[in-house]
């Protein structure tokens, strides 16, 4: 099985990344945790390239072919893999955050964006999309309190585009309900875990 786990910054994505997988293991699942950009040598390389640097470093039609490239290594040489060996694949970000950040927030349109997953990743998509949501103003708290600004050139932003993300992410979720899941990122580590398990149950 195949699982992403998609939401703005600060949702606790990586967090809860890494409490799903050590739940699905305990139940006896072989489990690998991968992320976007990287997840494989290549795509590893092209974060490098997104992540480090100025900001308007790319103009925003460069910036989606180097996270559509990442993504075709990714899912060719580690994601595709896994599943063949019959592992569950768990990534942090996946064709949705292109979506939203690049197709969304950016203005590059979603069809576009999907226009190039279906030519790098022969449209490969996940068998559930876990959208970790938060309120806003709470998202924004955490966000601040692991100073992400000072992390990457991706700090920059203003609330008015966390805001187009957000509102993009609602939009994807309420356009393929059976793919995705809403779950409530407030509360306890341990409650967001279980309510994600509870998301991926009939899986
Ligand atoms: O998941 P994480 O927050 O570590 O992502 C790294 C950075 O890349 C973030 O600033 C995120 O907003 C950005 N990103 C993006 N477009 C994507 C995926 C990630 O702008 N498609």
């Amino acid at each position: 099985r195949f699982i992403s786990l998609e939401g703005g910054e600060g949702v606790g994505k990586s967090t809860q990344l890494r409490a799903l997988a050590a739940a699905l293991r305990a139940r006896g699942h072989d489990v690998i945790e991968t992320r976007e950009p990287g997840g494989s040598a290549g795509a590893e390389a092209i974060r490098s390239l997104l992540l480090d640097g100025d900001a308007g470093r790319w103009t925003p039609a460069a910036e989606a072919l180097l996270f559509a490239a990442a993504r075709a290594d990714h899912v060719a040489k580690t994601i595709l893999p896994a599943l063949e060996a019959g592992q569950w694949v768990l990534s942090d970000r996946f064709l949705d955050s292109s979506l939203a950040y690049q197709g969304g927030a950016d203005g590059i349109g979603e069809a576009v964006i999907r226009q190039l997953h279906q030519v790098g990743s022969n449209g490969f998509l996940p068998d559930r999309t876990l959208l970790l949501a938060l309120p806003e103003a709470e998202a924004a708290g955490r966000a601040a309190a692991r100073d992400r600004g000072a992390a990457d050139r991706f700090g920059a932003r203003d609330a008015a585009y966390h805001a187009r993300v957000a509102a993009a992410f609602a939009q994807l979720a309420a356009g393929d309900p059976a793919r995705f899941r809403i779950v409530d990122s407030s509360g306890s580590a341990e409650d967001v875990t279980a309510r994600l398990l509870a998301a991926i149950d009939d899986l």
